[in-house]
């Protein structure tokens, strides 16, 4: 079944009379297990809860597991209890190689487990695949890569760095968030372990904070299940519902959002090169400009994902009066939503310098194209003004 077809219908109860068209939501801590010759699958709420078990097998027939029954996605509490169960793959000691551009939240974990002596933490350009064969050298636990990075949209070349890694003996991780599995699917390219911060667009209306990992590999499946369990990052059987009724319509909503953003990225970059509007720059994979276009195009099957930067020309100050001057663009972090969001990324000490200060961050939602452009151009137009505060 094409992905459209299984995010609508997979995770449903079976066609009977009076059968529930959706699954109920489970609020149980333990499980009956009491018959002597049974083992039982369930036990306790920490370790599994039906709720979860749709969307998991859900996600992994997105991601092509091949055995989404056997190896079913894990949902954890959050992105980030996900993103740890799977650094936490490395073993004690090893060294991991990390995007000098990733998700901030895992850079910091990353840093505090280096400090407590428990992985070796190295920054990587994952654009330079050469740079990462180089850095491959070096004994290698395990390689995290992301693409397109955030915020820099930057393109990894995921199938020549997944095959460097395993040549040395690594483990590849991806964050496939940006992109969802209706985009690219990174465990087809061979990676061994893909994270979601489910948050953003899987679950797609801001309301919910959840993540998971899914792996093809039985003995990692087994890994991240016991780390979930042990840590007790688990998801509440509300958010898994949440999450699971947001999928439902994450093909219309990337079918809408992509295509705003490609027009929005489009419209910008055009204002900039006739000097209609203060921009010194707009980056969006999907864009020919973008220096690694082709390469996104070649792995990205499904589009170019749902978010560009604007760089505003005046740097830190006019680009927080373009924010200020939004009315229906979101001043908010995050991405993923049907409402569409807007942040200055320097605005956090944590983001590194290599992202311009005036860097605005666009997540585009499902509003309509003309009044997002409309919106963008008149903050734009009055941040520049002389004495501009916005509106
Ligand atoms: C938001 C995000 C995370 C963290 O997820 P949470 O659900 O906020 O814990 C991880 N990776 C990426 C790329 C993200 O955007």
């Amino acid at each position: 079944m094409h992905p459209e077809t299984l995010l609508v219908s997979a995770a449903r109860p079976a066609h009977e009379p009076d059968a529930p068209v959706n699954e109920p939501v489970h609020f149980s801590s333990t499980f009956i297990g009491w018959e002597p010759d049974t083992v039982p699958q369930r036990i306790y709420g920490r370790m599994s809860n039906p709720t979860w078990e749709g969307p998991e097998r859900l996600l992994a027939a997105l991601e092509q597991v091949p055995d989404p029954d056997a190896q079913p996605g894990l949902l954890f509490s959050s992105g980030m209890a996900a993103l740890a169960a799977a650094l936490h793959l490395a073993p004690a000691g090893g060294r991991v190689l990390l995007p000098r551009h990733a998700y901030q939240g895992l850079g910091s974990l990353a840093q505090q487990l280096q400090e407590q002596g428990r992985i070796q933490v190295e920054a990587v350009d994952v654009t330079d695949t050469a740079a990462v064969e180089q850095a491959l050298q070096t004994p290698t636990a395990l390689l995290w890569l992301e693409s397109p990075t955030n915020p820099m949209l930057e393109i990894a070349d995921l199938p020549a760095l997944i095959e460097a890694a395993h040549r040395a003996g690594a483990i590849v991780v991806v964050d496939n968030t940006f992109a969802t599995p209706l985009v690219q699917r990174p465990l087809t390219l061979g990676a061994d372990v893909v994270v979601h911060s489910v948050t953003k667009y899987l679950a797609g209306h801001s309301d919910v904070v959840l993540g998971a990992a899914l792996t093809a590999d039985p003995e990692l499946h087994v890994r991240l299940l016991a780390h979930r369990s042990l840590h007790g990052a688990i998801p509440g059987p509300m958010e898994a519902f949440l999450a699971l009724r947001g999928m439902r319509t994450l093909a219309l909503r990337t079918e809408r959002s992509q295509a705003t953003a490609a027009e929005l990225a489009r419209r910008a970059e055009a204002a900039a090169a006739e000097g209609r509007l203060p921009l010194a720059g707009v980056r969006y994979p999907g864009l020919p400009s973008h220096p690694q276009h082709a390469l996104a195009a070649a792995q990205m099957t499904g589009g170019f994902g749902s978010v560009l930067t604007l760089e505003v020309a005046g740097g830190a100050e006019a680009a927080d009066r373009v924010v200020q001057g939004l009315r229906l663009w979101v001043p908010a972090t995050s991405l993923g939503g049907v409402e569409s969001l807007a942040e200055r990324r320097r605005r956090f000490a944590a983001e590194p310098d290599t992202v311009p200060d005036g860097l605005i961050r666009l997540s585009v939602g499902i509003e309509h194209v003309d009044d997002l452009w409309e919106d963008l151009e008149h903050a734009l137009r009055a941040a520049d003004a002389p004495g501009g505060t916005g509106r």
